[in-house]
């Protein structure tokens, strides 16, 4: 056995909350569980044409109108569907502009395609915004250097949880001619996004991450435009996607993510009150000084804190900077990284009104254990 020790505490870590499966799913998971499940129902070669279960109808109806694309694919994961559109995009010398509160696997992927990396700064310390105009000017210089072939916004970014203003980012890369991806590994699934609307090109999403899915699963939606260009086939196994090795999630994961997917339907409907919960979780630290930093009032789960009275604690107590995440874990919280004190993210997605004053006064508790 492999037992958990995390799964009955209150998780309040961002890449945890969004990713918890559902009942259904969690049945689906033993019943799938076994190496290449699905692809005993494969007939035509390619993972998407499975029409039972129904992987046809969700890759190509549903999927796709939940995203607002025309073209949609499963990935294995976020990472997997950004590398596969940067490096169907790129050439010798070619440049991608993101902003730089980019993900690393965003950055990563763009070295593995072969890509020049231009940052578009962010306004510091205490709000971290990504401004449109900023955009406008690093396109500008980076066209200066080489041919600018891709675009990439992160809708919210996994620090700060700051949703910039990605239509007026859009505008701006269509009129450099650029196309943009928008990295919603903390959107699709949480919050309703839709890439028409956006006027994007390319949207991401995280099965693992906001989609109540077992990962390692992730998707991909596009406007038909890049269909032949992403989606291009091989010369020789000529019904398999080049960009996608042939076929993807082709097991559990897949399942997982169409199981909890019309739950996740629903859920992001809610999402007036997670963005409510946030507000009054923010409003609670604030009045325990401690501060947080990024978009304020803050329009998503996942938050960032600067905590100067917890950092001053830890530099006079006998576990030192571990001692938040230990008085944490004996409260049943986790989520908050061993050693973090001054700056950290948590998320409050999911929790219940009930959790969250829970762990308020945790965190009102502690610092009065110390005071
Ligand atoms: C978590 C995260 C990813 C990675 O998602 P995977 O599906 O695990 O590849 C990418 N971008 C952002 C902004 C993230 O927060």
């Amino acid at each position: 056995m492999f037992p958990r020790e995390t799964k009955d505490y209150i998780n309040i870590d961002p890449l945890q909350t969004g990713g918890r499966l559902t009942d259904k799913a969690r049945k689906a998971l033993v019943e799938w569980g076994d190496g290449y499940s699905v692809c005993d129902f494969c007939i035509t070669g390619r993972l998407d044409e499975i029409k039972k279960p129904a992987i046809y109808n969700f890759v190509h109806e549903q999927l796709p109108r939940f995203l607002g694309c025309d073209v949609a694919r499963v990935t294995n994961g976020a990472r997997e569907a950004k590398f596969a559109v940067m490096h169907s995009l790129a050439k010798k010398d070619g440049w991608i502009v993101m902003d730089s509160n980019a993900h690393y696997s965003s950055y990563v992927a763009a070295e593995r395609a072969g890509l020049n990396v231009a940052m578009v700064p962010n306004t510091d310390y205490p709000d971290f915004r990504i401004l449109p105009e900023k955009f406008a000017e690093t396109i500008e210089d980076t066209k200066r250097k080489g041919d600018v072939v891709l675009a990439l916004i992160t809708y919210p970014d996994g620090n700060y949880g700051n949703l910039p203003e990605v239509k007026r980012i859009a505008e701006i890369c269509s009129e450099y001619d650029v196309p943009l991806l928008v990295n919603g590994a903390y959107a699709v699934g949480r919050m309703q996004v839709n890439l028409k609307e956006l006027k994007a090109d390319f949207i991401v999403g995280s099965g693992h991450k906001s989609m109540a899915a077992s990962g390692p699963v992730g998707v991909l939606g596009m406007k038909e435009d890049w269909e032949e260009i992403i989606l291009r086939k091989s010369k020789k196994y000529r019904n398999k996607e080049i960009e996608m090795l042939g076929c993807t999630a082709r097991g559990a994961t897949i399942i997982t993510l169409m199981a909890s997917f019309p739950h996740v339907k629903e859920r992001v409907k809610n999402w007036d009150r997670e963005v409510e919960k946030a507000r009054y979780f923010a409003s609670k630290m604030e009045e325990l000084g401690i501060r947080q930093l990024g978009d304020k009032p803050h329009n998503h789960d996942l938050m960032f804190f600067h905590a100067e009275n917890l950092y001053e604690i830890s530099k006079r107590v006998k576990k030192g900077r571990f001692f938040l995440y230990h008085e944490l874990k004996g409260r049943k919280i986790h989520g908050i990284k061993p050693g973090l004190t001054r700056y950290f993210k948590l998320s409050t997605y999911g929790l219940s009104y009930e959790e969250i004053d829970y762990v308020i006064n945790a965190f009102a508790e502690i610092l009065e254990k110390y005071a």
